[in-house]
């Protein structure tokens, strides 16, 4: 198995896409390409990184992406076992999870389980099963490196710290910047109407659908307070989060002697990309320099948790072992893809996922079955309100 080698799990999206760039810059041998449904851009990317497997989820897509690589030696295999298969590909040493959602939780079980390195973009997988993926990863001596940004910050931030030498966790405290979203300085009153266009247009960051609504509910930082909390064995109170409309400083970390490391640049995710994938050398990227003056000031603000009830709820759940997590997450995954059908309001995301969490029943220790059940049940429901 070659670390160099990777398997790219959701190559469509933003991420994936942006992976591909970066595994371009870096030479690195695709081993697998994964996507939901495909299409021209899929093929495009297999006939490009000339990968020996490809895997579409949708069984129809699977079978118009057999004709269209008709003429290659790729072999195309379908759904949640052509997911799998493409991750545990044998060349493949780096796993990128890349995809949108829950379906991205099997794959990266079976991957740690094969040993793979996992550079994770999929925070949802954390979100609804953290405690079990990071015991899986323990268990096979799997390394999993974080590529949502906040994260990949963090992580760099611990390296100031080394090793250290009475064991235990070597920070205080974790602060999980934020941008605010397109909302920032709104009042509740003022979100009732809010539009699909306004919530899809964020300040700083160009990412895909559902992970910009969730920028704009705050609902982002909440999934990313409990990824933090699962990557880095950090309790609730560990973690606060920071509003920092300029996203140039991307997480910090507070230690002991109450230094304060931070890790700063141009907001472009193509960086933590890459330091997943080259960690724990660096390499010149794509991203421009940072220029310090032409940004001129840095600011941070509290969190206004009254107008943006979804992270306030997510504050709340992360307390909560078992299930409950899964239950937000699926919720507002779902909630979400309502709003962008224009079936519900933007504050219709809030209270989906609030009546999910009141009406089904935590499973204190979950397991994996468990989690899978809890999630289908989420989603059931807030569909149900579509
Ligand atoms: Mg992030």
């Amino acid at each position: 198995m070659n670390r160099q080698n990777i398997s790219l799990l959701g190559s469509t999206g933003s991420i994936g896409r942006q992976t591909l760039e970066v595994a371009q810059l870096l030479g690195l041998k695709v081993c697998a390409l994964a996507a939901n449904t495909g299409g021209q851009l899929l093929e495009a990317q297999a006939r490009n990184f000339r990968p020996s497997v490809v895997a579409v989820y949708n069984e129809n897509a699977a079978r118009d992406m057999k004709t269209r690589l008709g003429d290659t030696a790729i072999r195309v295999v379908s759904g949640m076992d052509g997911l799998i298969e493409a991750v545990v590909c044998p060349d493949a040493g780096t796993v990128v999870t890349a995809v949108v959602g829950t379906v991205g939780l099997r794959p990266t079980l079976a991957a740690i389980e094969a040993g793979k390195r996992i550079a994770l973009a999929n925070k949802e997988t954390l979100v609804c099963a953290g405690e079990q993926v990071m015991r899986a990863a323990a268990a096979h001596g799997a390394q999993i490196l974080p590529v949502d940004s906040e994260h990949s910050a963090i992580f760099q931030c611990l390296q100031a710290h080394g090793p250290a030498s009475g064991g235990g966790a070597p920070f205080k405290r974790i602060l999980l910047t934020a941008s605010g979203g397109p909302f920032r300085g709104r009042t509740a009153a003022e979100l009732q109407q809010v539009t699909r266009r306004e919530a899809l247009s964020h300040p700083n960051w160009a990412m895909g659908p559902k992970i910009t609504v969730d920028s704009a509910t705050l609902m982002n930082k909440g999934l990313e307070f409990i990824e933090a909390m699962h990557l880095y064995g950090a309790r609730p109170e560990q973690i606060k989060v920071l509003i920092h409309p300029q996203s140039i400083v991307h997480s910090m970390v507070e230690f002991t002697d109450n230094t304060v490391v931070a890790q700063l640049s141009v907001p472009d995710m193509r960086l933590p990309i890459q330091y997943a994938l080259t960690y724990p050398d660096r390499l010149p990227s794509l991203t421009p320099e940072l220029d310090l003056v032409q940004i001129g000031a840095l600011t941070f603000e509290e969190p206004d948790l009254e107008t943006f009830r979804c992270l306030k709820l997510a504050l709340e759940t992360a307390e909560i072992r078992g299930t409950a997590c899964a239950v937000m997450n699926a919720a507002n995954e779902a909630a979400v893809s309502l709003f962008l059908e224009d079936k519900i309001t933007f504050p219709g995301i809030y209270d989906a996922v609030r009546a999910a969490l009141d009406s089904i029943k935590n499973i204190p220790d979950a397991t994996v079955e468990d989690i899978l059940a809890a999630d289908r049940e989420a989603r059931r429901l807030v569909m149900d309100r579509g």
